[in-house]
């Protein structure tokens, strides 16, 4: 592991930089790419954004974001790119199967990696790590790393409104521990670089289409049980559920925290039938584990409120089997 500062040498002349990110990128992985995207352009660098799929239409406005490269529609050149870059930089995600086929790909690459990240027990593929658990975000650590690298000054808006998105998403809109006094005062630093934060907020939580919110409103009705002995609230969708509504990448989000509405329920969990594979995704209150869970059963992780994993059996097996396990073992809720 090289310490992180002796990367000022070799950001010091301009040099082919790739990003990359976690598949299906939300507002902190595709914020923190295209924040560094900016960054490394302003001071000469060539850098591209490769993400692993493609990513939500609420992120489609973000300042850069028709640079990215979609690794599954252009497999070649984001190979080609990888293969050329000085060096790599992997932003919010600690294993690499987390960014499906190009794990392997940049695990081979031979450019020095940066990994700049704040998932528990990061993998060792990086050279360079800029990683902390308790930062709230990617984009947090993305603010530091400028900071560090004493480029304070190449920050002008674009790379504060993509900072900015991250930090309002991952937080969930400043509302988890996580969101510490550090982190408003770089917000506060953020807006001082003009950012529009109604307008970001906007275009990201009131631009919904129609069908998605009549969708919330039927999964909320028909699809979620309660389960008060547990503490726990689960909504389970089949693939006929998604195809009633149309529902499309990223459409699901937001819909995990509804039953962490409820005053009595800790533990909030969506599992979902994708065309690959059941998915889960957990969210919970306080002193509930979800990370150790997903990790423990469903070959996932994540942080300690926030996770998602995966599972083989179907989705109304998947229920009872999460059910099953709640009601087994209560170590994942610990006060
Ligand atoms: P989401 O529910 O928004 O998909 O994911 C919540 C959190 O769990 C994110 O921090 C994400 O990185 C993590 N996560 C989601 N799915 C998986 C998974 O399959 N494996 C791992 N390790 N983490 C996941
Ligand atoms: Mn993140």
């Amino acid at each position: 592991m090289h310490n992180i500062e002796s990367l000022r040498l070799l950001l010091n002349k301009p040099q082919h930089i790739v990003i990359t990110t976690h598949h299906k990128p939300d507002g902190d992985a595709l914020g923190s790419s295209l924040a560094l995207y900016h960054y490394f352009t302003r001071k000469g660098h060539k850098a591209t954004v490769v993400s692993p799929t493609d990513y939500p239409d609420f992120l489609h406005w973000m300042p850069g974001e028709n640079t990215v490269i979609n690794y599954e529609l252009e497999p070649h050149r984001s190979t080609k790119l990888i293969s050329e870059a000085a060096l790599i930089v992997c932003l919010d995600f600690n294993k690499l199967y987390r960014i499906n086929e190009l794990g392997s790909i940049i695990d081979a690459a031979t450019a020095p990696k940066l990994l700049i990240d704040h998932h528990p027990e990061p993998d060792s593929f990086a050279d360079y790590n800029l990683h902390r658990i308790t930062a709230c975000s990617t984009c947090e650590l993305v603010y530091d790393f400028i900071l560090l690298m004493d480029d304070e000054q190449y920050i002008n808006t674009e790379i504060a409104t993509c900072l900015y998105t991250g930090i309002l998403t991952d937080t969930d809109r400043f509302r988890v521990p996580t969101t510490t006094p550090h982190v408003h005062r770089i917000t506060a630093r953020l807006l001082e670089f003009g950012v529009d934060m109604t307008n970001v907020y906007q275009r990201i939580y009131e631009t919904y289409p129609e069908y998605k919110l009549r969708f919330f409103g039927y999964c909320i009705n028909e699809r979620m049980d309660i389960i008060p002995e547990l503490q726990t609230g689960i909504i389970a969708i089949d693939a006929a559920d998604l195809r009633q509504f149309g529902i499309k990448t990223g459409d699901t989000e937001g819909l995990v925290n509804f039953p962490l509405q409820l005053k009595d329920v800790r533990l909030a969990a969506i599992i979902i039938e994708r065309p690959d594979q059941v998915k889960l995704s957990f969210r919970s209150k306080g002193n509930v584990d979800v990370n150790a869970l997903a990790r423990d059963h469903f070959e996932g992780g994540g942080h300690k409120n926030a996770s998602g994993g995966k599972s083989a059996l179907n989705v109304q097996e998947t229920k009872q089997n999460l059910i099953a396990i709640l009601a087994r073992q209560k170590k994942y809720f610990f006060d």
